[in-house]
C-alpha cells in the first residue's frame, strides 16, 4: 500500500437482528476507537451504531461503506461492550437486539442544545428609556440572564432586551448545563437504625467499600427496614464517589421511594421508565453517561443505561416478575443486573421478603453472601393470618365474599381503619355468555375469553387490547338483554361492596383506571393518608406501598394462581399472598389477614397461614432438588409462533426432528401453548430442560444453525430460564 494511503476499516455494531458486527470503511481524518458512537449508512438508512473493533485490513475497504461521523459524547466503555455480548450469548439473542436497548435514545449522542443566556458587556445603551433603566437595573450585576427571565424580572417585553442586545449592551453567551438533580447527601437525614439493621448496615456499607462484586441476598420480612438498610448501601456508595442504581419493578408507581430517598438524602432520585417524557430521557441518559446524575430508580430497562462509574446496583423486590422481560430479548434483569456487577466489578444487593427460589438456593450454597433481618420494625407485627375455608362459609348467590369476611371488614371500618380486598383480575367478570344459546365472547384473536368491563360498557380482551361495545343482544341467537357475567372482577367485587357498605369510600384500583399512571400515584397517596375505607385491587396495590391505616387484608381468591399447571405456580402464589397479606399492620397494632379458599389443605396456602417461610422454601426446594427444577436444573423454552395453524405446527415438529441428540438434554412437544392463539398468531412450545451445568446455549445455538430456517411469517423465540409458560 502506498504510504498515506492508509485505509482503514472498523468494525460497527448496528442495532439489528444481525449475528455480528459489519464492517466499515474510515473516512481520512476521522479517528476511532472501539466504544465510539458512530452514525453509519444501512441501505438507504443512516443509524446510530458503535464501533465495536478496530480490524486490520481483512476486507478490502474499497468494497465497504464509510462510517459517516463520529458522535461527540463519551465513547461505550469497554465493561458495556463486553456485557452486551455477554446477554446475547446467555440469552440466545443477536448482540445488535441488545445494543437496541442501549441505544433507546439515540438523540441523546447529540450534545445538549446549549442554553442561550445573556451577560451585561459593560457597554451603557444608547437612549435609557424608563423600560430600558428597568432592565439595566438587573442586568448590571455579574450575573448571566436567561432572555426571558431577564424581561420577566425588569417587568419589560422581550424585545425591549433584543434592543439592548442589538445595541451591544447585552451579549449570548452558552449557559452551562445543570445537572437535573443535585447531588445525594449521605448525611441528610440520617435515621437511628436497630442493632440488626446495625449489623447488616455494615456488612454492606464493608462490602461497598471495597467495591467487591458479587451478590448478596438482603432478605426480611415486609417492614423489617431493607429499605433503611440498603440506604446505608447507597450512602457508602456516594461516599465512594460513584453512581448507584435501584431497580424496583413498578417504578412508575413508587412516588412514595422518591420520596423517602429525598427524606434521606435531600435530593431525589433520576427516573428511568417508560413514562418518562422525551426530553427528559434525553437528558437524563446524557447526564448518567456524563457521570452527572449519582443514583436513577428505575425499570428493569434502566440497566442498560451507560454509567460512567457505576458502584452499586439494588434490586428490590428481587423476586417480581416485573424484572422478566418477554419479548425479543427474553433476559431477566435481576439476574443481569448480577451479571453487570461482575463484569464491572461492583456489588449487587438483592431484596426481597420472599426471594426466588433461585436466589435463595444461590444464598443457601455462599453463591450470594446472606443477610437476614426477621423482625418487623417497631412494634409493628405481621398480620394474624386465617383461611377462610370457602366450603363451609360459602359466599351469598352470585356474590363473592363469605360472611366472614364481609363483618372483619365491618368492623375494621368501624375502628375507622382501612382494609384491602385483592383481587387479581381487572375487569367485571372474566367471562360473559348467553343464558339462551349459551355462547361465550371470545377474543377472534387470541384464545381467552372477553373480559367485559361494566364501567366503559367494553368487552376487552386482555391479550390483544381488542375492544368491543358490549352488545345488547347476543351475536349468536339475538336475544336481547340476556347476557351474564361469570365470575368477579374488581369492578364486580367494588358492587358487592359498595351495596355492604353505601356509606364507606370505596375505590378501586386497577392499570384499567382512567388517567394512567399519574392519577394512579395521586390515589396511592390519598389512601395513604387515609382518605379511603375500603380498597380494592389487583397486584398493583400489593408492590411496596406503605399504607400506614391498613389493617385487614382480604384475599378474595387465595386459590387463583394455584391451579394452572405452571411449575412456578407454588412459588408465585406464596411470593403474591405473602407480600399482599405483608401490606397490612406496617405502623403497628393489630392487624388481620384473611384468605379465602376452597382448598385451605393445599401446602401453598397452609404455609401461607402458617407464616411458616422456612417451611415453604424447604418444601418447595426439595421439590424442585428431586425434579432437577432450577437452579438445580436448566430448563428452556422455544415459543414457535405463525399466523397459519398448520404450517406453524409443521415447522414446530420440523424443527424438534432436527434437535442435536444428546442423553443429558431431554425436550418436550411440540405443544400448542395454553395461550394457543395471541394477536391472531398461533403459538407451539418446546420445553428444554437439561442439567444445570449443562452449556444449553451452544447447544441451542447448533441446533438453530443445523435445523430447518423460519420463513414467511413464523417467528422462533428463546426463552433461557422461563418465568411464565403460557
Ligand atoms: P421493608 O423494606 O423491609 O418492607 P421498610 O424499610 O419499608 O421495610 O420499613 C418499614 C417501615 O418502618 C418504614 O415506614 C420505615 O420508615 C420504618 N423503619 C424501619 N426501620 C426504621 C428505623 N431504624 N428508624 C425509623 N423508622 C424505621
Ligand atoms: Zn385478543
Amino acid at each position: 500500500m502506498l504510504p498515506g494511503l492508509e485505509l482503514k476499516t472498523v468494525s460497527v455494531l448496528l442495532p439489528i437482528p444481525t449475528d455480528g458486527a459489519y464492517s466499515y470503511g474510515v473516512p481520512e481524518g476521522l479517528e476511532l476507537n472501539p466504544g465510539d458512537y458512530v452514525q453509519v449508512p444501512l441501505g438507504n438508512r443512516v443509524v446510530a451504531a458503535v464501533v465495536w473493533d478496530k480490524q486490520e485490513n481483512s476486507v478490502d475497504p474499497k468494497k465497504l461503506r464509510n462510517v459517516i461521523s463520529k458522535f461527540d459524547c463519551p465513547p461505550m466503555k469497554q465493561e458495556m461492550r463486553k456485557f452486551i455480548e455477554w446477554i446475547a450469548g446467555y440469552t440466545v439473542s443477536h448482540p445488535g437486539m441488545v445494543l437496541k436497548m442501549v441505544l433507546r435514545v439515540p438523540t441523546a449522542l447529540e450534545p445538549e442544545a446549549p442554553m442561550q443566556g445573556l451577560k451585561f458587556t459593560g457597554t451603557q445603551p444608547e437612549r435609557l428609556t424608563p423600560a430600558r433603566k428597568q432592565v439595566m437595573k438587573f442586568a448590571n450585576q455579574d450575573l448571566s440572564w436567561t432572555k426571558s427571565g431577564l424581561a420577566h424580572a425588569a417587568g419589560v417585553t422581550a424585545s425591549v432586551v433584543d434592543g439592548l442586545t442589538k445595541q451591544g449592551v447585552m451579549e449570548t453567551i452558552k449557559l452551562p448545563s445543570q445537572p437535573l438533580f443535585p447531588k445525594p447527601d449521605a448525611n441528610y437525614g440520617t435515621v437511628e437504625l436497630t442493632a440488626d439493621q446495625q449489623e447488616k448496615a455494615d456488612t454492606l456499607r464493608e462490602i461497598v467499600k471495597k467495591g467487591q462484586s458479587g451478590a448478596t441476598l438482603l432478605e426480611g420480612i415486609t417492614g423489617s427496614g431493607k429499605t433503611e438498610v440498603y440506604f446505608e448501601a447507597l450512602a457508602e456508595c456516594f461516599a465512594q464517589g460513584k453512581q448507584a442504581l435501584v431497580l424496583l419493578p413498578e417504578i412508575a408507581l413508587t412516588s412514595s421511594f422518591l420520596e423517602r430517598f429525598e427524606n434521606r438524602f435531600g435530593a431525589r432520585p433520576a427516573e428511568w421508565h417508560s413514562e418518562l417524557a422525551p426530553r427528559a430521557r434525553e437528558k437524563t441518559w446524557r447526564q448518567i453517561t456524563a457521570g452527572e446524575l449519582h443514583i436513577v430508580a428505575g425499570a428493569r430497562s434502566s440497566l442498560f443505561l451507560p454509567f460512567k462509574n457505576l458502584g452499586l446496583i439494588i434490586v428490590d423486590e428481587e423476586h417480581d416478575l416485573a424484572y422478566k422481560q418477554e419479548d425479543r430479548v427474553f433476559y431477566n434483569a435481576r439476574d443481569m443486573a448480577v451479571v453487570r456487577g461482575q463484569l464491572e466489578g461492583f456489588p449487587v444487593v438483592l431484596c426481597s421478603a420472599t426471594p426466588a427460589i433461585e436466589t435463595r438456593v444461590n444464598a443457601q450454597l455462599d453463591r450470594y453472601a446472606y443477610l437476614k433481618l426477621d423482625s418487623r420494625y417497631g412494634d409493628a407485627i405481621l398480620p394474624e393470618l386465617d383461611v377462610i375455608d370457602m366450603r363451609k362459609h360459602p359466599p351469598a348467590r352470585g356474590k363473592f365474599l363469605s360472611p366472614v369476611i364481609l363483618k372483619a371488614v365491618e368492623e375494621t371500618i368501624e375502628r375507622k381503619e382501612q382494609a384491602l380486598l385483592f383481587l387479581n383480575r381487572r375487569g367485571y367478570a372474566p367471562l360473559t355468555l348467553c343464558r339462551v344459546c349459551g355462547h361465550r365472547f371470545e377474543c377472534k384473536n387470541c384464545s381467552a375469553w372477553l373480559v367485559e368491563h361494566r364501567f366503559r360498557k367494553t368487552l376487552q380482551c386482555h391479550h390483544c387490547g381488542d375492544s368491543h361495545p358490549t352488545p345488547e343482544a347476543c351475536p349468536e341467537c339475538g336475544t336481547l338483554d340476556h347476557l351474564v357475567a361469570c365470575g368477579p372482577g374488581v369492578e364486580r367485587l367494588g358492587e358487592e361492596i359498595v351495596e355492604a357498605f353505601p356509606d364507606a369510600k370505596t375505590i378501586i384500583l386497577s392499570s384499567d383506571m382512567a388517567g394512567g399512571m399519574k392519577r394512579m400515584r395521586f390515589e396511592l397517596d390519598a389512601i395513604a393518608k387515609g382518605e379511603a375505607d375500603i380498597i380494592i385491587g389487583t397486584q398493583l396495590v400489593a408492590k411496596g406501598h406503605n399504607f400506614p391505616l391498613m389493617t385487614l387484608v382480604g384475599v378474595v381468591d387465595a386459590d387463583l394462581g394455584l391451579s394452572n399447571g405452571d411449575p412456578r405456580a407454588a412459588e408465585r402464589t406464596f411470593q403474591l399472598l405473602h407480600q399482599v397479606t405483608g401490606r397490612a399492620g406496617r405502623a403497628g397494632g393489630k392487624s388481620q389477614g384473611l384468605l379465602q379458599s376452597y382448598q385451605p389443605e393445599n401446602p401453598v396456602i397452609a404455609a401461607i397461614k402458617a407464616a411458616d417461610t422456612e417451611a415453604f422454601y424447604e418444601r418447595e426446594i426439595d421439590a424442585r432438588r428431586l425434579s432437577s427444577l432450577p437452579p438445580f436444573g436448566r430448563l428452556a423454552a422455544i415459543i414457535i409462533s405463525g399466523q397459519d395453524r398448520r404450517e406453524t405446527e409443521l415447522f414446530a415438529r420440523a424443527l424438534r426432528q432436527a434437535c442435536p441428540i444428546s442423553k443429558e438434554v431431554r425436550v418436550l412437544g411440540p405443544a400448542e401453548a395454553p395461550l394457543a392463539l395471541v394477536r391472531g398468531r398461533y403459538r407451539f412450545r418446546l420445553l428444554i430442560h437439561a442439567p444445570r451445568n449443562f452449556a444449553v446455549q451452544n447447544w441451542l445455538r447448533a441446533w438453530f444453525k443445523e435445523g430447518p430456517k423460519p420463513r414467511g411469517n413464523i417467528r422462533v423465540q428463546t426463552d433461557i430460564d422461563p418465568q411464565s409458560f403460557v
